[in-house]
């Protein structure tokens, strides 16, 4: 049975839905959450109680860690959403968001929102060229990544090389992989639609998966959220 990896939800339950109807069809029963189930989108609530529910495993992102602890350095709309964030949500949400760890592991993987070089400093890895320095961080076989919204496929070798794969890689037994889910709420890399890892014992794969961007909009609109925030959602930046 193959494990869905999701990163980056951001509160945006109409994605989150749809991902997890793509993953169910593929016969996924186990998910892995990556961090920022919140900030953003107009749902914080829903998408903590639903990926509380669904997750074995989790990691707390930057933007949950500003909404349970305090905010760091954000831009002026992301920081309205996260104020905005932190009036709705329930203690207990917030309290769930706070007691995920930074990293965690399963079975042969590492999960962490940013990267396995302090984590907490919240390092963007934005494709798999900047993953190679991140390898000498963590020991395992496999890092799974999310925060900078574009997903990519890492392999470096034994000998430290780097090789890309654009959809799917075969895992080998010497070589180590960093894989970066994207985000399922709010995608970077031009393409609108939500992505997530689809996770098996021998082999990974990039999924992309259409949700009603429309739907997502009009629920911000109706809840205030940052005007460029919502524009976004259809541009996947
Ligand atoms: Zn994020």
């Amino acid at each position: 049975m193959p494990i869905a990896v999701l990163s980056d939800v951001h509160a945006n339950l109409t994605a989150l839905h749809s991902v997890l109807w793509d993953a169910q069809q593929r016969k996924v029963e186990r998910h892995y959450f990556l961090g920022d189930a919140v900030g953003y989108g107009p749902d914080p609530n829903e998408c903590v109680m639903l990926i509380g529910e669904l997750a074995t495993h989790c990691v707390i992102g930057n933007h949950d860690a500003a909404v349970a602890n305090e905010s760091e350095r954000f831009n002026r709309h992301a920081l309205d959403a996260i104020n905005w964030t932190r009036a709705e949500l329930t203690p207990q949400n917030k309290a769930l968001l706070a007691a995920m760890p930074l990293t965690t592991t399963a079975g042969d993987a590492l999960l962490v929102h940013a990267s396995p070089y302090e984590p907490e400093a919240w390092h963007y890895l934005s494709s798999a060229s900047s993953a190679v320095a991140a390898a000498g961080h963590f020991t395992k076989h496999l890092c799974l990544i999310g925060h900078s919204h574009v997903p990519f496929i890492a392999e470096i070798t034994a000998t430290g090389r780097l090789v890309r794969h654009e959809e799917t890689v075969e895992f080998k037994p010497d070589s180590r992989y960093i894989i970066n889910a994207g985000s399922v709420g709010q995608p970077r890399d031009g393409d609108p639609r939500a992505s997530y890892v689809l996770l098996h014992d021998e082999r990974a794969e990039l999924v992309r998966v259409e949700y009603n961007v429309t739907e997502t909009q009009h629920r911000m609109l109706m809840a205030g959220l940052p005007e460029p925030l919502i524009r976004r959602l259809a541009l996947g930046y």
